[in-house]
């Protein structure tokens, strides 16, 4: 006869949870899905963060710890103390106009030429030197870094990967039964030549959001739109240095017009001055050595 020791037991307790937990969220898959014919045409409301996930908050803090590691091989974070204080302030100071904070989020930047930010699950956001040098103010870096850390506030990378790869596989990774495919995923969505798109309805909730945390925390968010302009500009200039923020950020006018209309109905206020000498500062050293 066999005995199972408690350890064996323990075991399949968590992996009976587990199975438990999936049919449960499936369940609440086939009851959303009903309902799609009902919810349909109605209006979205972009202040609502809360759109249905089937990954939850701490299965994306596990699933985005496992992508950061992957996407720290693939790209050169810049280790340099003075560059990781200020990217770390900028992202606090953003981090206080937040609608809500589910995550420890993590600011780096990566050794990179074009003009780009993104997140990942969990709340990780990673600053090209190629959006710095591009920059010419601290708002302006604040606007685009605004943009994507909505992105991860929304939990937009989640909702995505599921849709794109399948619960089924996302689960899996979780479970770290295929680290292959996750460091094949990381390349495709996050490494050098990898590009995360969203839908178009979740980059206007990140532009509607970005605004929001620029005015909430004190940056003005017009610079959202001066540097929208400029990167149109830049397109003309040196296309390949911008492709890939605009494969996966279309700058319509359309959009830069709902930015606008957004702004125009904030109530007026002071702006903090702007950090111009540690900027400055930042971005020479970003030019000089990468
Ligand atoms: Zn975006």
């Amino acid at each position: 006869m066999h005995f199972k020791g408690p350890a064996c037991r323990d075991r399949q307790g968590v992996k009976g949870g587990r199975v438990m937990m999936v049919r449960i969220k499936y369940a609440m898959l086939l009851f959303m899905l009903s309902m799609v014919p009902f919810v349909t045409g109605c209006a979205v409301n972009q202040s609502d963060i809360r759109g249905f996930n089937l990954i939850s908050i701490d299965e994306e803090k596990k699933l985005g710890t496992q992508f950061a590691a992957e996407v720290e091989k693939q790209h050169q974070v810049v280790n340099e103390p003075e560059v990781q204080s200020y990217i770390n302030r900028l992202g606090g100071r953003l981090l206080t106009g937040v609608k809500q904070k589910d995550f420890d989020y993590t600011f780096k930047v990566v050794k990179d030429d074009t003009v780009n930010a993104f997140a990942i699950p969990g709340g990780h956001l990673y600053v090209h030197t190629g959006l710095i040098k591009a920059a010419t103010s601290e708002t302006e870096l604040a606007a685009v870094l605004s943009h994507e850390i909505n992105h991860a506030v929304a939990r937009h990378g989640t909702r995505q990967l599921t849709q794109q790869y399948g619960y089924a596989l996302v689960l899996q990774l979780l479970l770290g039964e295929n680290p292959n495919q996750l460091a094949q995923i990381a390349a495709s969505l996050f490494g050098q030549a990898g590009m995360m798109s969203y839908s178009r309805s979740m980059e206007s909730q990140a532009d509607y959001l970005g605004v929001e945390t620029m005015y909430n925390s004190g940056y003005n968010p017009q610079g959202m739109v001066t540097f929208f302009g400029k990167l149109k500009a830049l397109e003309k200039q040196s296309p390949s240095s911008i492709t890939k923020f605009f494969s996966t950020h279309p700058l319509t006018s359309d959009r830069i017009d709902s930015v606008q209309k957004e702004i125009a109905q904030l109530p007026s206020r002071n702006w903090a001055p702007d950090n111009a000498s540690d900027f400055q500062r930042i971005r020479a050293r970003i030019v000089k050595s990468y």
